[in-house]
């Protein structure tokens, strides 16, 4: 029996495992239409099939590599010309454990496309086609390293601070004209990433490590109470807030005339 479907399209990319995977389970279940985008044709097929069988709506799988700027033009494409959909999960993402000082570039440049470029590409189409509806959201998946990058890879932790800023600023940008947009900050959550960049996150303490169906679960009630950013792990909502109004109040001084007394100088 077909239902008819009122939520639209979500597009997500990195649906392959993981996060991806796991939104994709949930978004069908809430009764969204599916475009799954990873570059495992296989896993994604067989992700679509369980999911036809425990729910009646659509899912087109698509292969791409977002590293590629013709795979990440033809996505930019089909946001831009496909009126159905009305909601993007920016997800797919790569990590690195060696620093910076040590970096392979071509391992660098290929998370930058991935985590920043191609992200950034797929935000901007979706933005531009959601305001020209007056409908739409954009799911970001950052992290929480931007808050710990004294602790974690440089050029992970500076694209994750990149999606949490831009989600900030298009926030501000489109938020008044019908389109919603959230950060996502897990904390670290079990899922293939930490093997695929050469982290044992069996060495972490277990306490410090999320479940990938309640990070979901609790991102997507984040969503649902229209939030901007959402932690899935934070206990106190106020904390956040706190770290916010901080930032603020810096506000009034960050661009002035003269400088701080401090770095006063005569000039020589
Ligand atoms: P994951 O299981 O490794 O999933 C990563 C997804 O990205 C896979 O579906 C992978 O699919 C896809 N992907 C990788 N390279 C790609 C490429 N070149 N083109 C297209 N798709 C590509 O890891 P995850 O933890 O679910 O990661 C999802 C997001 O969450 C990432 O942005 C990550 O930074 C973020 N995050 C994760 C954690 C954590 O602790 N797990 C914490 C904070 C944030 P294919 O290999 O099939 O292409």
């Amino acid at each position: 029996m077909s239902t008819t479907c009122t939520l639209g399209t979500a597009l997500i990319t990195g649906a392959s495992s993981g996060i991806g995977a796991t939104y994709a389970d949930r978004l069908a279940k809430r009764g969204y239409d599916l475009l799954l985008v990873a570059r495992d044709q296989t896993r994604l097929e067989k992700i679509a099939a369980d999911l036809r069988e425990k729910t009646s709506v659509k899912i087109e799988v698509v292969k791409a590599d977002l590293t590629l700027a013709s795979d990440v033009s033809s996505l930019e494409k089909r946001l831009r010309d496909d009126a159905s959909i009305t909601l993007l999960v920016n997800n797919a993402g790569v990590a690195l454990s060696t620093p910076l000082s040590e970096a392979n570039l071509g391992e660098v440049d290929r998370l930058i496309q991935l985590n920043i470029v191609a992200l950034t590409h797929l935000a901007s189409a979706g933005a531009a086609a959601f305001v020209a509806r007056g409908n739409g959201a954009i799911v970001n998946i950052a992290s929480v390293v931007p808050m710990i990058p004294e602790r974690f890879n440089a050029v992970y932790t500076a694209s994750k601070a990149y999606v949490l800023s831009l989600t900030q600023s298009l926030s501000a940008e489109v938020g008044e004209r019908g389109v919603q947009i959230q950060a996502v900050m897990p904390g670290a959550t079990r899922t293939e990433i930490w093997e695929r960049s050469g982290i044992d996150i069996a060495a972490f303490p277990p306490e410090m490590v999320m479940d990938v169906n309640e990070m979901v679960d609790a991102a997507l009630s984040g969503f649902d109470q229209k939030e901007q950013v959402t932690i899935p792990s934070l206990p106190n909502a106020a904390d956040w807030q706190a770290f916010v109004d901080a930032r603020l109040a810096l506000g009034p001084n960050l661009s002035l005339q003269h400088a701080a007394a401090r770095y006063k100088t005569t000039g020589a």
